[in-house]
């Protein structure tokens, strides 16, 4: 029924023009007048059921060339060839088909009505069964003339699309056409695998993975266009046809995914788009998907494979467009590339059409818009590189002046640490260290450890001010020096690249040298010309001044096997000479005013601790970046019944040499324990931090006691600190680790105090459980004169934050100090200018009021912005 309608349909409208061959003519594009197409959708007429019905089944060709897209239909096309020359020999033509991807193309040859010829050529059947071995169809065809050829093409292609761009050409023309082709593919073919070597050798040298995505690329699409054009099936896998198929999708996809792996690496997609990252991350799956797919099964995927190449080469410009929006540089290498490509195909399809004329260029123009392309990708992956590496260099130079100016930092906090400020002289701890040194190398040899002191100072300070005060400390510092060097016997006390010291600072204007000498007559003598000299008057100003300097001295050993007893000695000689007016003295057990109320005080701090007259002060520490209260450290008071205020500085050491410091960290932590409950019962969640001393770090109790402790007093460790001395950490490095870290364990928070005065070095603070350092009172006091101590508090702050540590500064004494701390990005803050010390119940008070001003300042900022 069916096929009667469509009979009549067609024979009503339908004729088509015979291709008439002449002498002139060369070659003939088959176009729509002269052809006649039939759709057989399921395959089952033969060739004898066409010729019979052909007026019947075919219809005009409704294109010049003939695309039928994606389907799976058999396709008959008619059209009829008659040469009208007067020739009597036959000629020979080539009918061709340019587009290769044919499973089935049968030609069926009729001369006036009775088939003549028959050929099959589709890329199913392997290449040395055709006549021609050629990337196309191509096929020799003799025509006689003066007779009328009706030609059938019969085409199929499981799926994808199906076009048959048909042509006739005299076999001359037919190989010139090929011979420039060949030409030009060979270049473009050329130019893809230049790129691909070229890009080889950068990714072996850079190492970028945006160059391995890029080769893959270039390889990908070489193979896609070697089987779309049909070099791949002549050249590579010509006895494989089935092969076909699974190369020009897999290609495809393989190109679709590394081009777009490519293009995200390209354009940095990351920086400016992060989400659009996870959408590419999901459309390399899908064509991992299509290629797994192709791989394994016979699914057919072309309409797949152009659906995904289709949405990329939209969605891709796009994405790169807005990168560009956004200053990515490459995006704008990308998108001229991309652009050469449109340009090509646009140039290719005006081509087609017949819009512009048909030359090497518009038909290349695909070919040659590819190529541009490449080029330009390869130029900008070279000049990504290149702006990557230049970044790197200057980040790596960056990084190396930072280094530097740490190391500058460092080498000024070690200099401060060790030496004095005022004088440069080394200091007491430097002093001590030299001490130690010479007892370990030469512990046989005896010396002697001379302290001199300036009596009268602090009246030059009184009557003349301080900045004077400093320069004539220099004057009398740089007499001392010459003094010292010219003593025979002098020991040195630091060598340096810079030079030699004799002499050195313990403390305000204490000096001290050594000597190798011992003898008490010799010594005697010695110190006593030394002193002379010192007292000499001296000009300041146009002022004559007189300064009055004694002396004490200590032996070694006899006056002690260790430096700081051996100090400590030397101070004791100094004072007595002092006192009785003597001028200078040797030590010796007698004039040791110490002993007598060291050891009653020893036995009074233990009656204290079991009596509980000892005290707690509190002082607050503020977090600078909201001005709340974030906790308070300990400090222990005495005040004695009979001697007053004894500081801390004073029996603390006493404390720590007779083991007494154990009860008393102890009562400590009962006491700020206690103390904790009862704030946090008042609902102040604040921390305390509580000071602990080397000999607790070797305490094998340690941690648990104070585990107990807690228990006992219902307190949680959660905001408790302890404060530890560098130097207390450095005494037995491996003891004190285990130990802070079971602190750690606990909760409690451990924090270096007095950062900056000993030596650690940084790298060592790095592997300790620490969470806080402190920076030493004496730094952040002097911040406001000394450009020095500000660089050395500056740089504590960035090592600390680096190593992710909070940062304490104690000792502000004003304002300018705390905003100066405040500016520099200091967390926490401590210092008289805030709240001295104070007893509990003051604490309190201080507390509350303190929470009221800040909370109506916040009220009064809050009505301001409203
Ligand atoms: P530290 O741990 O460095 O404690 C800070 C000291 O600086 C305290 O002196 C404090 O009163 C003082 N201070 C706070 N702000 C300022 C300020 O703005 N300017 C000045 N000039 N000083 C300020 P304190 O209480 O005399 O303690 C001296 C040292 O005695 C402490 O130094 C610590 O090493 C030791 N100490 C104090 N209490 C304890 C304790 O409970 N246990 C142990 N083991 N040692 C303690
Ligand atoms: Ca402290
Ligand atoms: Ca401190």
């Amino acid at each position: 029924m069916v096929f009667v309608c469509l009979l009549f349909a067609s024979c009503v409208c339908f004729s088509a023009e015979t291709i008439q061959l002449t002498d002139s003519t060369s070659e003939v594009p088959i176009k729509k007048k002269h052809i006649a197409v039939f759709d057989d959708p399921k395959d089952r007429l033969r060739i004898e059921d066409i010729v019979d019905n052909r007026h019947a089944l075919f219809t005009p060709s409704p294109q010049d060339v003939l695309n039928f897209g994606h389907t799976a239909s058999s396709i008959w096309v008619h059209f009829s060839v008659s040469d009208v020359t007067n020739n009597t020999n036959n000629r020979y033509w080539i009918l061709e088909s340019s587009f290769p991807l044919l499973a089935r193309f049968d030609v069926f040859i009729f001369a006036n009505g009775e088939k003549a010829e028959q050929f099959s050529l589709g890329y199913n059947l392997p290449m040395d069964e055709r006549q021609l071995q050629h990337r196309f169809f191509a096929q020799p065809i003799s025509i006689a003339p003066n007779t009328q050829y009706d030609i059938y093409i019969n085409v199929k292609r499981a799926h994808g699309s199906v076009q048959i761009p048909l042509k006739l050409s005299r076999p001359v023309t037919f190989i010139y056409n090929e011979l420039s082709s060949n030409h030009v593919f060979g270049i473009f073919f050329g130019i893809m695998i230049a790129m691909a070597v070229y890009n080889l050798f950068l990714l072996f040298s850079v190492g970028s993975r945006a160059y391995f995505y890029y080769i893959t690329y270039i390889l990908t699409s070489l193979l896609t266009f070697q089987s779309l054009t049909g070099y791949g099936y002549l050249f590579l896998w010509n006895n494989t046809p089935a092969i076909n198929e699974y190369i020009t999708q897999i290609a495809a996809t393989m190109a679709g995914m590394s081009g777009l792996l490519f293009v995200r690496h390209f354009i940095a997609l990351d920086q400016y788009y992060k989400h659009v990252n996870k959408v590419i991350d999901v459309m390399v799956g899908v064509g991992a998907i299509l290629i797994l797919v192709k791989l394994f099964t016979d699914y057919f995927l072309s309409l797949h494979v152009s659906a995904y190449i289709n949405v990329l080469s939209i969605g891709v410009p796009i994405v790169v467009f807005m990168c560009w929006r956004k200053g990515s540089r490459p995006a704008g290498f990308f998108l001229l590339a991309w652009f050469t490509l449109i340009i090509g195909i646009i140039l290719y399809t005006l081509n087609l059409l017949g819009l512009v004329p048909s030359n090497v260029i518009t038909t290349n123009a695909v070919l040659i818009g590819a190529a541009a392309e490449m080029l330009l990708l390869s130029l900008g992956l070279a000049d990504r590189i290149n702006t990557e590496r230049k970044a790197k260099y200057l980040a790596l130079e960056e990084q190396h002046k930072a280094v530097v100016l740490l190391k500058d930092a460092e080498d000024r906090l070690m200099h401060r640490a060790l030496h004095t400020r005022t004088t440069g002289l080394p200091n007491r701890t430097f002093l001590r260290g030299t001490l130690d040194n010479r007892l370990i190398e030469k512990p046989e040899t005896p010396f002697c450890l001379i302290l001199v002191t300036l009596n009268n100072f602090h009246e030059f300070n009184k009557t003349l001010g301080h900045s004077n005060g400093d320069a004539i400390l220099y004057i009398l510092t740089e007499r001392m020096k010459l003094l010292a060097e010219s003593i025979t016997d002098v020991l040195a006390i630091e060598q340096s690249e810079t030079g030699t010291h004799y002499t050195a600072s313990v403390e305000g204007v204490t000096f001290a040298l050594l000597m190798e000498n011992t003898k008490e007559t010799v010594v005697s003598e010695v110190v006593h010309q030394l002193l002379i000299d010192m007292e000499k008057p001296f000009e300041y100003q146009n002022l004559t001044l007189n300064v009055d300097v004694s002396a004490g001295t200590a032996i070694y050993p006899q006056h002690g096997e260790n430096s700081e007893n051996l100090l400590r000695n030397a101070q004791i000689a100094l004072e007595a000479a002092s006192s009785i007016n003597q001028k200078s003295a040797i030590y010796s057990g007698e004039i040791d005013p110490y002993n007598a109320r060291r050891i009653s005080l020893l036995g009074e701090l233990r009656n204290a601790i079991e009596n509980d007259t000892l005290q707690l002060y509190f002082q607050p520490q503020i977090s600078l970046s909201n001005g709340r209260v974030s906790g308070a450290e300990v400090l222990i008071r005495w005040i004695h019944p009979e001697y007053g205020f004894i500081a801390p500085d004073e029996f603390i050491p006493l404390a720590e040499r007779t083991g007494v410091i154990h009860p008393l960290t102890y009562w400590i932590c009962r006491k700020a324990f206690e103390f904790k409950h009862s704030l946090a019962q008042q609902g102040y969640d604040i921390s305390l931090s509580i000071n602990i001393s080397a000999r607790n770090l070797q305490d094998p109790h340690f941690t648990d006691q104070v585990y107990n402790i807690a228990q006992e007093t219902n307190t949680s460790l959660s905001k408790v600190i302890m404060e530890i001395t560098e130097t207390a950490v450095m005494d037995d490095p491996d003891d004190a680790m285990r130990v802070m870290n079971d602190l750690n364990q606990l909760g409690i928070r451990l924090s270096i105090d007095d950062f900056g005065t000993g030596y650690s070095s940084l790298s060592y603070l790095k592997r300790l459980p620490v969470n806080e350092i402190k920076i030493d009172r004496s730094f952040v006091m002097e911040m406001a004169n000394s450009n020095d101590d500000q660089v050395i508090v500056r740089t504590t702050l960035t090592m600390g934050h680096n190593l992710s540590l909070d940062v304490v500064a104690e000792g502000i004494e004003d304002a300018s100090t705390l905003e100066k701390l405040k500016e520099m990005g200091c967390d926490l803050a401590q210092g008289y200018h805030i709240a001295r010390p104070m007893p509990a119940d003051d604490f309190f008070t201080w507390l509350a009021d303190y929470e009221a001003t800040l909370a109506r300042s916040e009220d009064l900022k809050g009505i301001a912005k409203g």
